[in-house]
């Protein structure tokens, strides 16, 4: 029986690919939390900000970035948790922060 590549075989071989490159790259930058040392629930953060939307470009096209800028030093990894706790922006309190404090202000 002859193999035939089925419709979207490329799609599923550069997710594949993708997933494959983050790890890669999770275990480059140290494998952990850069605050809390945790090994879980990592997302690469940009301490000096970026110049490109992460929403704007597909899984692998955003590998390739990460990958750029861990070459330059321009990328960390944090958990989950410390990079929605870690201020973004000069001088200004992160979303998360300010609706904890605005639910902190609630009475029950
Ligand atoms: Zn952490």
């Amino acid at each position: 029986m002859a193999k035939k590549h089925a419709p979207g075989s490329r799609a599923r071989y550069m997710a594949g690919w993708a997933d494959e490159k983050r790890e890669e790259l999770i275990k480059k930058l140290g494998g952990k939390c850069a605050k809390c040392g945790t090994r879980k629930t990592l997302e690469f953060d940009h301490p000096n900000g970026r110049d490109w939307e992460p929403s704007k470009h597909s899984r692998w096209q955003r590998i390739i970035n990460y990958r750029r800028e861990a070459e330059l030093g321009q990328i960390r990894l944090l958990c989950r948790s410390c990079n929605a706790n870690s201020g973004k922006g000069p001088g200004g309190a992160s979303v998360a922060s300010m609706v904890k404090s605005f639910l902190d202000a609630i009475p029950f």
